[in-house]
């Protein structure tokens, strides 16, 4: 089947441009074409960032970073390019976009990727080693505590893992912040771009959420000297 089939959305769900704190100042994206992007959106609406639902290039405009959410990055990387963002988003991300990839989004960040279907339409963007569906099948999901490195370490952050790639090995550009017990990087950080193999949006812990906008507030704070 042609990708070309793949009709664009015409309506957007009712997050575009709304907040219910304005006062961060930071407009964060999240790409909407599948998964769990809703949840993305209601945290950093409590967080009080003003929130947009991407699924067209032009949604891209004006953004101070971006989730790229969990869900299924065969079917995420078909819509990117069905819908012209890819090339697009890949270009604002390298040009520096603060960006976080959380399980899905993690694989279509990465720069190498294990286990893709033929032809699977990826960002290829963050300097990490990523292996797709590595802990096994969906019924084998775990949540488990992370220590988090540049996190507070007395609280360690709830970690829910739903048929999850494992990070196999990051460098140079990028460093491991998070590890299971048995060395497993499982969330990695390359300047303002994270990468989790779990799913913070899916617990009721906001830290990660926050630290992303720290990062993206910084980061607009260095491109605005
Ligand atoms: N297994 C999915 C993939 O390969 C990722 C799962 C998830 O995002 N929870 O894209």
């Amino acid at each position: 089947m042609p990708t070309g089939t793949i009709n664009p959305p015409s309506s957007q769900l009712g997050w575009r441009e709304t907040s219910s704190q304005p006062g961060t100042g930071l407009t964060i994206g999240v790409l909407a074409m599948q998964g769990a992007f809703v949840e993305h959106l209601r945290i950093l609406t409590k967080l009080g960032a003003t929130v947009r639902e991407v699924r067209l290039p032009h949604d891209l405009e004006g953004l101070d970073g971006i989730i790229l959410p969990g869900g299924e990055s065969t079917t995420i990387g078909k819509l990117l390019e069905a819908w012209g963002v890819l090339m697009p988003l890949r270009s604002a991300i390298a040009q520096g976009l603060p960006c976080w990839g959380t399980c899905a989004g993690a694989i279509l960040m990465a720069r190498d990727v294990s286990d893709t279907l033929p032809g699977q339409p990826l960002l290829s963007v963050m300097d990490i080693s990523i292996r797709r569906n590595a802990f096994g099948r969906q019924v084998q999901s775990f949540e488990t505590d992370l220590i988090i490195e540049g996190m507070d370490k007395d609280v360690p952050f709830p970690a829910m893992f739903i048929r999850a790639p494992k990070i196999e090995s990051v460098g140079p550009d990028a460093t491991a912040i998070a590890t299971l017990d048995d060395g497993t990087i499982v969330a990695a950080r390359q300047g303002t771009w994270l990468a989790t193999s779990f799913h913070p949006e899916l617990t009721s812990d906001p830290r990660f959420h926050a630290w992303f906008l720290d990062i993206a507030r910084a980061n607009l704070g260095q491109s605005s000297l």
